[in-house]
């Protein structure tokens, strides 16, 4: 099975577990909290798995790579704040949303130098 992540940044979240606890303890929405999904999570936990509906939504949702951990982390082009050069940087977006950034030290020395 195809672990989540990229090789550069894999998730410290495996898949096997994931599923493994959401087929057996997924109702009680821990599947959720070991992802880092902690609102679902105690949604599913307080609706028991919403009468069992999405339980098994989430199992399929995991197998199917919908439904992932909070700490995968994307590849994602990024425009350079003092050049505008794209960029490629890996971010939790999840977590953090778009980013912003410099594409080298070069760039982010200008930009300070720039608000003095
Ligand atoms: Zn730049």
């Amino acid at each position: 099975m195809k672990e989540w992540g990229n090789t550069k940044i894999p998730s410290r979240k495996s898949k096997k577990n994931a599923l493994i606890l959401s087929i057996f303890l997924g109702w009680l929405g821990i599947d959720c909290f070991y992802l880092g999904h902690i609102g679902y999570g105690i949604f599913k936990l307080v609706t028991l798995g919403f009468f069992g509906l999405i339980w098994i939504r989430d199992i399929l949702a995991i197998f199917k790579d919908e439904l992932i951990p909070i700490d995968v982390e994307e590849k994602l082009y990024v425009k350079c704040s003092t050049c505008g050069r794209s960029f490629d940087q890996y971010v939790q977006t999840k977590k953090y949303g778009a980013p912003s950034g410099y594409c080298s030290i070069m760039c982010a020395a200008k930009d300070k130098e720039r608000n003095y």
